[in-house]
């Protein structure tokens, strides 16, 4: 089918209780990867693109392998930025067809963060395209920061409400606890605080990234409490590189590059699917291509059996 918007699909999961899982596409074969494992688990899901890997693929390249991939499949896929970190990238992805954008003003003052995020969502939204914005910050594990420091970043309850009454943004990644490009799953999430922006703005589906380093309990509370898209992204490269470096170690003299990327594409989607039942996003699409909300089988079978 065409690419879809992550409007509804947001809404959707913010409603039932389960998110939409947002991976990270670089080339072709994570791409495919992604979307057969959505396919195959009857989820929606959103691909996303960096500035990074549209400086490594070329914007038309990146929007053509989404959009091909869409095509091909019988369920929704966006094609979403992530991470945009100024207006005239959005543009140009509005204008390539993406259905989805984020404008990351997370490291500017909250003014200058209100006032871009404004102008991106008044031009996105003329053509029906959603946008997230990011408020507080996700820091970066590369940057060796410090317990204080994620803390000291994190996204205050009642400035998020005055930033969506201010800028019209559709939903907002938080700064709660987890920290981008983590190698280990170690991180626990701020829950009350979630809940407590999840109150103040019951309607805006709340976007968790750097989940990779998170607790799987803590990313299911998360989702309890007002996480609709969980982004993943290290988890994913993690295991595409790791099944390539096993590839050659095993096969040295092999130099049919096809069957070096191969498993890297089986390994990418082994791990979406994993994440997509953790999100309980599986089986959620029904046979027509449309939503459905039984999908609650799914999420107990992964906890071991406890419906709530
Ligand atoms: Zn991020």
């Amino acid at each position: 089918m065409p690419l879809v918007s992550s409007k509804q699909i947001l809404l959707h999961a913010l409603e039932n209780h389960y998110a939409i899982g947002a991976f990270n596409a670089n080339n072709m074969e994570q791409v495919q990867g992604i979307v057969e494992a959505a396919q195959e688990e009857r989820a929606p899901v959103i691909l996303q693109v960096s500035q990074g890997a549209i400086r490594y693929a070329g914007l038309d390249f990146a929007t053509g392998l989404v959009r091909i991939a869409a095509s091909l499949a019988d369920v929704p896929v966006v094609l979403h930025l992530d991470h945009g970190t100024d207006f005239d990238q959005n543009v140009r992805c509005l204008r390539a067809g993406f259905t989805s954008l984020m404008y990351d003003g997370s490291k500017k003052p909250f003014d200058e963060n209100v006032a871009t995020t404004k102008r991106v969502c008044e031009i996105a939204h003329l053509v029906g395209i959603p946008v997230e914005a990011e408020l507080g910050r996700v820091l970066q594990s590369t940057d060796g920061v410090t317990p204080e420091e994620v803390e000291a970043a994190m996204t205050q309850p009642d400035e998020a409400q005055r930033f969506i009454e201010l800028t019209g943004a559709d939903s907002l990644a938080v700064a709660c606890g987890s920290v981008h490009a983590m190698k280990s799953r170690e991180a626990e999430l701020d829950i009350e605080r979630i809940k407590a922006i999840h109150a103040k703005i019951p309607n805006i589906p709340l976007v968790l990234h750097g989940s990779s380093g998170v607790k799987h309990e803590s990313v299911l509370a998360a989702i309890e409490n007002g996480v609709a898209k969980v982004n993943v992204a290290t988890y994913l490269n993690q295991g595409f590189t790791e099944a390539m470096r096993k590839a050659i170690a095993e096969m040295p003299d092999e130099t049919d590059p096809r069957k070096i990327i191969s498993p890297g594409r089986e390994a990418v989607k082994e791990r979406v699917r994993e994440k997509i039942r953790l999100f309980g996003s599986a089986g959620v699409v029904d046979s027509s291509g449309g939503l459905t909300s039984g999908k609650r089988q799914f999420r107990s079978a992964h906890l071991g059996g406890a419906e709530e």
